[in-house]
């Protein structure tokens, strides 16, 4: 249950409603919020005295649910608004790591001359194995933010765990929480304390129920700015390295207010899929997506198979437009 607390309710009876109802009390733009376990709509008489609004789910779905807010969430990443009445699908490209200087600075004129407005790249890998590249870590970002500075880029790049959480935060103006991390709540709690946006990737063997859950940690931490990812879930088929779960973008449209953004790279793995898939993601209707590229992608040094070439990209961004204007979106 959400209640919205009248303005002018006294502290100390705030304090007194959140122990008796074990809610977590939330500070939003709009005022403040207890979030309760309960789903019945049994607030005593005391309390109802000093409620504005009571919000009832049936489920485990509350600050993200559609049923609370039944428009998407509106939130600037850069100068780009996605969700709201925006009917933006923004473009998220770069190359999986940051490499060294001369490989982000072609991966930047790539969106520069593209019109691409939200650069990405990570300098903390979450890598399978210890014996392959880490990511440039603290140099990474500082390239990242030169970046931002000589070409206007708003940067997300990931957080891997919360010992360099803070950095990520000044550097980054998106962060971005990994497949691999989404269920650490140290990250979750730090990114729930930030005002930063926050792109949560679903894990690949985490359910719907779940996924939305992990959100649900940063919007009841004080940040009302998270953005789902759906990049592909395990499943029996090894052909691919993973299975792109559309079915689960369509709940998650259906079903929460939180923009939802794809990335296809991760999903098949492989770069020869990533134009098909890209197109369908687009025809979903989706809020924006996310694509690795890189000057070459035969040297990369994490996930070589799946980044496509300047030119493959450009040849896929300009074949987005007339999908997106299909669905009445716009690619920004
Ligand atoms: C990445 O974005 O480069 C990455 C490691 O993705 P994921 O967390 O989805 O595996
Ligand atoms: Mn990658």
């Amino acid at each position: 249950m959400i209640i919205h607390i009248k303005a002018n309710t006294p502290e100390a009876k705030i304090a007194e409603m959140a122990q008796s109802l074990s809610g977590i009390r939330v500070k939003t733009g709009d005022g403040e919020l207890l979030v309760t376990p309960s789903k019945t709509k049994e607030v005593s008489e005391a309390y109802a005295a000093f409620a504005e609004k009571t919000f009832v789910f049936d489920d485990d779905i509350q600050l993200a649910s559609s049923k609370y807010m039944s428009e998407k969430r509106s939130i600037k990443l850069g100068s780009v608004e996605i969700g709201g009445n925006s009917n933006n699908t923004i473009m998220i490209t770069g190359p999986c790591s940051v490499e060294n200087e001369e490989q982000i600075v072609s991966s930047a004129k790539l969106c520069v001359e593209l019109g691409v407005k939200v650069l990405r790249a990570g300098a903390f890998k979450p890598r399978t194995s210890p014996y392959t590249f880490q990511g440039m870590g603290l140099d990474g970002l500082k390239l990242l933010d030169k970046m931002r500075q000589q070409f206007g880029l708003a940067i997300i790049t990931e957080v891997r765990d919360s010992t360099h959480l803070d950095a990520i935060l000044e550097y980054a103006d998106i962060v971005q929480i990994g497949a691999k991390s989404m269920y650490d709540h140290g990250i979750l709690k730090g990114c729930a304390k930030s005002n930063k946006p926050v792109l949560l990737k679903r894990g690949f063997g985490t359910t719907l129920q779940e996924f939305v859950q992990a959100a649900e940690f940063i919007l009841s931490g004080g940040n009302e700015q998270v953005i789902l990812c759906e990049r592909g879930i395990r499943t029996f088929e090894t052909k691919t390295r993973f299975t792109l779960d559309l079915c689960g973008v369509a709940f998650l449209k259906e079903y929460t207010n939180l923009p939802v953004i794809l990335d296809p790279s991760h999903a098949i793995g492989y770069a020869y899929g990533v134009p098909d898939l890209s197109r369908a993601c687009v025809a979903m209707g989706v809020d924006g997506l996310l694509v690795e590229t890189h000057p070459n992608p035969k040297v990369a040094k994490s996930d070589a198979s799946q980044q496509l070439t300047h030119a493959e990209f450009t040849t896929l961004y300009n074949s987005l437009k007339p999908v997106a204007t299909a669905v009445g979106r716009h690619i920004v």
